[in-house]
């Protein structure tokens, strides 16, 4: 049996679907560079594990998780309609990541400058349990849809205490709970009310308020510096983190982690993208930063700030940057790029 050399931590790296095993190719070489205190497990899972497998969430995929307690995961494609449920979803209720983190920070000055927000989003509940039926009426059989959200005061409070504890820890000095209970006001009020609850245990430490979704999404537009965490729940934490992911230049510049109690799963923000798949043009910084969390987790942030550096030097002083930025350079050049900062430090 093969051991695993001494100091290495064992991961599992999924490569995923579309562009993600060219964002995961150029985030190991980068690791590499680094020094990467990881040991790789290669599995697949969406399209690929599919093609692999016969499976898009393959027994062996999971198994190799439940081992290492901590992935690199590359986005995996979910056909829209009918088909396969998302193997995302799936991943995050098998071992129970309830806590989705989505770090934003400005890197290239833009529209928005000095941008610093984290959203916390609730990511096992809410719509996405997928209790979605239809009810036939005469002949049509799917004439009206039905989708039930579910909530629990438990999985509301707890998603509202991890938030308050990443707050103390991260120095963040207030967290705005985003809601629509004035409509949704069994669904969203209870999450509500717990993270009230929740709220009173930190007062003093740190401030809690709240805001409806839709008020929450213009606020963002005009002016996102008034928030510092924002707490979701599952769909508006989906929705909304893509638009805090554009207050800092798309999708390919936001990180993500899944927190379970004793797995992590780290991943871009993006999906497949699959209009730019097999172009070397994604821009992979959105899993490079999601690999800079996943050094903190294991207790490297010297790498992590290491790389981090690297990433802001290639972009504004070598004004280095992929297509989706307005620069040249393909997904290995911009890698590549990286690879030389890291290595000049
Ligand atoms: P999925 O079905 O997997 O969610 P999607 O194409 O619907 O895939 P995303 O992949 O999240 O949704 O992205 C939407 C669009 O944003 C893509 O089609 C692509 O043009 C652009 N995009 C996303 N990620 C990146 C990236 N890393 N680099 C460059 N462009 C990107």
């Amino acid at each position: 049996m093969e051991s695993t050399p001494r100091h290495k931590i064992p991961a599992t790296l999924i490569p995923g679907d579309g562009i993600g095993p060219e964002v995961v190719a150029a985030t190991v070489q980068v690791l590499d560079a680094l020094g990467s205190p990881f040991i790789w497990d290669v599995q697949h899972a969406g399209i690929a594990g599919v093609t692999h497998c016969g499976d898009p969430l393959p027994d062996v995929t999971l198994e190799s998780v439940r081992k290492n307690k901590l992935a690199l995961k590359g986005p995996l494609t979910t056909p829209i309609g009918d088909g396969f449920r998302s193997s995302n979803v799936r991943l995050r209720e098998e071992f129970q990541l309830f806590g989705n983190v989505r770090p934003v920070h400005t890197i290239i000055p833009g529209r928005y400058d000095k941008i610093d927000l984290v959203l916390v989003r609730e990511n096992l509940g809410g719509f996405y349990v997928a209790h979605e039926y239809y009810i036939p009426v005469g002949d049509d059989p799917k004439a009206v849809a039905v989708a039930t959200g579910v909530n629990t005061r438990d999985a509301c409070a707890r998603i509202a205490r991890f938030a308050f504890e990443y707050a103390l820890k991260h120095g963040r000095k207030k967290i705005t709970v985003v809601h629509k209970a004035n409509i949704l006001k069994v669904l969203t009020g209870l999450f509500l009310d717990a993270a009230r609850d929740v709220a009173r245990d930190y007062e003093g430490r740190v401030e809690m308020n709240d805001i409806i979704v839709d008020a929450c999404a213009m606020q963002l537009v005009l002016n996102p510096w008034q928030f510092d965490m924002l707490v979701c729940t599952n769909l508006f934490g989906d929705i909304l983190s893509d638009q805090l992911a554009g207050l800092v230049g798309g999708l390919g510049m936001a990180p993500g982690a899944n927190y379970g109690t004793d797995t992590a799963i780290f991943e871009a923000v993006h999906g497949s993208a699959p209009d730019i798949a097999g172009k070397d043009v994604a821009n992979p910084i959105s899993l490079l930063l999601a690999s800079g969390l996943m050094l903190e987790h294991v207790g490297k942030g010297d790498l992590a700030q290491r790389l981090r550096t690297a990433i802001t030097q290639t972009l504004n002083t070598d004004h280095i940057c992929t297509r989706d930025l307005k620069g040249t350079a393909s997904t290995r050049e911009f890698a590549a790029a990286v690879v030389r900062r890291i290595e000049s430090t």
